[in-house]
């Protein structure tokens, strides 16, 4: 059961082509509760409104924290659909578990996931590219500084509807290779969508701007030779006329996106190489002309071209810095999938039904 309390004081949306990323937010939120004693208990959706904690709750001192970013998309047909929710629920739960944080019931979930839309169904947007993005997490709350888990937790999702990724058109970005500071270790939390993890690569992130970049490859931490991901997203390349992208190595995060690009190409009869990709095999393949994609995948953009690199100041230009082939293709299918217009062999999309919330 879960218990509704519906604003009283509506926001203005504001203007479709003014949306960007995460900048707005829906009128209403869905919270749960947790503690040791009850498990998960107090399922409701709520006005969205600020939250009030106990300074010395675990979250801001040991960081037991977990989100999780989806999105549900209004089609030409005015139906609206979620890509693959279940993985983004299960995903939230391994790192739950690495995080020393409850487990949630994936089913109560996906019900509060499904409700939240249908109360906010209006501030699905509807013009080319855009979407409503949906941002699960989980926090601990137990205000008391001994350093164990929590036994308080709280679990909250958010909707923000978001501009298309490229206004202009697929458009490839250069990258900047960090070859000094890493993201993420084997052994260690790479894999769980935990905070701290985003919080390790903004320094990186911004020498990168200041250089001119847009975003950062990372590097293995034990020998920064190995490539692992590009920014917030997973990494492939095409050489040789073959697809390639980095083994979940256990410090890469599990990308859904990437799950279904290897499905998708697979279904096309193209298999994708999962393996360790050294820098210096790029580099080489970059300078005798055989590297001829590369992109980065995840919710946000789907699919974006990588058109130059820059390792050790050494610049590497790929695909004479236009969208590839494969890179175009594969965004246009998934992207079809997403808004209804390409048929769903995978059984990936899960309709919400909201028609009736939606007039
Ligand atoms: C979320 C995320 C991705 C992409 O995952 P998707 O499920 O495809 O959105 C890739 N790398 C990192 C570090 C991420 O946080």
């Amino acid at each position: 059961m879960i218990h509704i309390e519906r604003s009283t004081n509506l926001k203005v949306k504001p203007a479709q082509e003014k949306l960007g990323f995460g900048q707005y937010f829906t009128d209403h939120m869905f919270m749960l509760d947790y503690d040791v004693t009850k498990g998960w208990h107090d399922a409701r959706i709520v006005p969205y409104q600020p939250i009030t904690l106990d300074p010395a709750a675990k979250v801001f001192h040991y960081g037991q924290t977990i989100f999780e970013g989806l999105k549900a998309y209004r089609g030409g047909d005015s139906r609206i659909r979620l890509f693959r929710p279940e993985a983004n629920i299960a995903r939230m739960n391994r790192s739950n578990v690495r995080m020393s944080v409850p487990q949630l019931d994936s089913d109560q979930v996906l019900a509060a996931l499904e409700k939240l839309i249908e109360v906010d169904a209006k501030w699905i947007p509807s013009e080319p590219g855009t979407s409503l993005y949906i941002r699960p997490f989980v926090f601990a709350t137990q205000p008391v500084l001994g350093v164990a888990p929590s036994e308080q937790y709280q679990f909250i999702i958010i909707m923000s509807p978001v501009g298309a990724y490229y206004p202009e058109g697929i458009n490839p970005v250069r990258i900047f290779v960090e070859s000094e500071h890493v993201r993420a270790s084997v052994g260690g939390v790479g894999e769980a969508k935990t905070a701290g993890n985003y919080a390790a690569t903004f320094m990186s992130q911004q020498t990168a701007k200041e250089a001119g970049y847009t975003q950062v490859m990372w590097l293995d931490s034990a020998q920064h030779r190995f490539i692992e991901e590009v920014g917030s997203m997973n990494v492939f390349f095409r050489i040789d006329g073959k697809v390639c992208t980095p083994a979940l190595s256990g410090s890469i995060l599990a990308g859904i996106t990437r799950s279904s690009i290897i499905q998708l190409l697979a279904s096309w009869g193209i298999a994708v190489e999962e393996r360790t990709i050294s820098i210096e095999e790029l580099y080489e393949a970059g300078r005798e002309g055989r590297l001829e994609e590369a992109f980065g995948t995840g919710t946000a953009a789907v699919v974006s071209p990588i058109g130059e690199l820059c390792w050790q100041g050494e610049r590497l230009i790929i695909g004479e810095s236009r969208t590839g082939e494969l890179a175009k293709r594969l965004y246009d299918a998934l992207t079809g999938i997403q808004y209804g217009t390409v048929e769903d062999t995978f059984g990936w999309v899960k309709a919400v039904d909201v028609q009736a919330a939606l007039v």
